[in-house]
């Protein structure tokens, strides 16, 4: 029988359970990936998912090519296309891994069902998650909403399955389907901003695995002491390769077996499961607040403010460093997503929604389940979140995760000139200090756009008008 295999966010050929089954018996097989048409509303790839995507594919080609395969690239309706593949290669049989976002649940089950009603065989896999978000559930049959119970579990379950081999060969059609050449996707921007992600990255399934494999080998044992520390590499720097599946969490859980003090680790790869718990039970929360009481929260959204901050350029150096991090590389420290993110929802009272989108347009692992687990956390409006009056002070959390004002030195050079004493804090410094470090205020780095204090004052006034309403639906 001659399968297709559609891959979507599993772009690799170690571990994807649709590809080893589609191997398996068949006569022929023709790997394909569709680029959606997509409506507005249904969270569009944004642009650093975009250039990931594209160089993505090409690696995952090359990888096909070595195995006597290759990839056949399409665009528009998934059903009409696929229906056109199978009409053109005679194919019976059809493979993908499954897909958690609200929208492509639905348009999977649409598919799905019209394939079988058609007589076509239709299989699907988990290659995304340790475990299906289904698997888990507590004593009442209910979904978690706390992270700490939702790890005892899984910690209680059997281990995720072990990961399966790439295929050697792949079993080649006599006549390949029509297929578009990756570059006509355009995926790449047409403006050139992309010089900063091309210098930090390497995308495709190969550089996902050497670098499980280093930090397998060399980091993990230091990652409980390092990872809140943005000024060192102290994280994997995994999430785009398992953003876009080119490598596997299972991958991951198991390169990690028997390391010793791999168990923080593991802990948050346990989070992303857990973020994908919540998507598939609360599908509403990439737009709306799982906490109802939090619809009738006092937002002030102000265009100057979102501006400020997208542009590295609030005046406080720790989150001016994360945003310009994020628009040089397309990945942010986690430790400064939740800094950057808590001044826009706190201090300049932002809906959390405008900071999922910004978030979404320019990080190369821009993910619907994860950062609107990150976002709802830190607005105080999601699962397991931080409590809203808990307010992080910029300056102190600089202070504290970048001592040495070493990752503010890399990412806001106008303050490369200022003593450590002062790097989180120049509006404080003495005037010949800062003369000295050639740093002109409000001129050349702004004050904090929202003084601490009074921002914090502020959210928490916002705060009073809902405190008390209903606990999580
Ligand atoms: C506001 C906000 C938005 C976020 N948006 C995203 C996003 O769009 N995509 C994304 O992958 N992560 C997101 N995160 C989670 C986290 O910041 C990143 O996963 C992490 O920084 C990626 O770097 P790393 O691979 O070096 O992480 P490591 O610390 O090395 O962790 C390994 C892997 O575990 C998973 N992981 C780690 N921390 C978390 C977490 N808190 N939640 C869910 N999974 C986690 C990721 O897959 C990550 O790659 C967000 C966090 C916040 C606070």
């Amino acid at each position: 029988m001659r399968a297709i295999v559609w891959f979507r966010q599993d772009l690799r050929l170690e571990d994807n359970p649709a590809l080893i089954a589609a191997c398996k018996d068949a006569e022929a097989v023709i790997p394909i990936y569709i680029r959606p048409i997509e409506k507005k509303s249904a969270w569009p790839l944004g642009g650093a998912s975009k250039w990931w995507l594209h160089h993505s594919l090409k690696s995952l080609d090359s990888d096909l090519r070595k195995v006597g395969s290759k990839l056949i690239v399409r665009q528009g309706d998934c059903l009409e296309t696929l229906l056109s593949i199978i009409e053109e290669t005679g194919a019976r049989r059809i493979c993908w891994n499954r897909r958690y976002e609200p929208k492509s649940i639905e348009y999977d089950k649409k598919i799905k069902a019209r394939l079988l009603e058609l007589g076509y065989q239709v299989e699907s896999f988990n290659g995304h998650l340790l475990y299906e978000p289904w698997e888990i559930k507590n004593k009442q049959g209910d979904p978690y909403q706390v992270y700490t119970a939702f790890w005892n579990q899984i910690h209680s379950m059997k281990e995720p399955s072990k990961p399966l081999n790439a295929p050697k060969q792949i079993p080649t059609p006599d006549k390949w389907p029509q297929s578009l050449q990756i570059d006509k996707l355009q995926l790449e921007p047409r403006i050139k901003w992309d010089t900063g992600l091309h210098a930090q990255w390497i995308p495709g399934a190969a550089e996902g695995r050497k670098k499980l494999k280093t930090f397998a080998r060399e980091d993990v044992e230091h990652y409980a002491s390092e990872r809140d520390r943005p000024d060192h590499r102290g994280t994997s720097e995994l999430s785009p390769y398992l953003c876009f599946g080119e490598i596997s969490a299972r991958m991951v859980w198991h390169a990690l077996q028997g390391v010793p003090k791999s168990t923080d680790y593991r802990r948050q790869i346990v989070w992303r499961d857990f973020a994908y718990h919540l998507l598939y039970y609360f599908p509403q929360t990439p737009n709306k607040n799982l906490k109802k009481k939090f619809d009738a929260f006092p937002w002030q959204p102000d265009k100057t403010l979102l501006k400020a901050w997208r542009k590295g350029c609030t005046g406080y150096p720790v989150v001016d460093a994360g945003m310009r991090q994020l628009w040089g590389t397309g990945w942010m420290h986690n430790r400064v997503r939740m800094i950057t993110a808590s001044l826009l929802v706190k201090h300049f009272l932002i809906p959390w929604q405008k900071g999922a989108e910004w978030f979404w347009d320019t990080l190369v692992d821009a993910d619907l389940a994860n950062n609107t687990m990150g976002w709802q956390w830190v607005a105080g409006c999601g699962a397991d979140a931080a409590p809203y009056f808990r307010i992080f002070n910029p300056v102190l959390q600089g202070e504290r995760y970048d001592p040495a004002g070493d990752y503010v030195r890399r990412w806001v050079p106008e303050l490369a000139g200022l003593p450590s004493k002062w790097i989180h804090k120049p509006w404080q410094a003495p005037d010949e200090i800062l003369s000295k470090a050639g740093v002109k205020l409000d001129q050349n780095y702004p004050r904090p756009v929202v003084d601490h204090e009074s921002g914090r004052r502020r959210a928490l006034m916002a705060y009073e008008k809902i405190k008390g309403g209903d606990r999580a639906k």
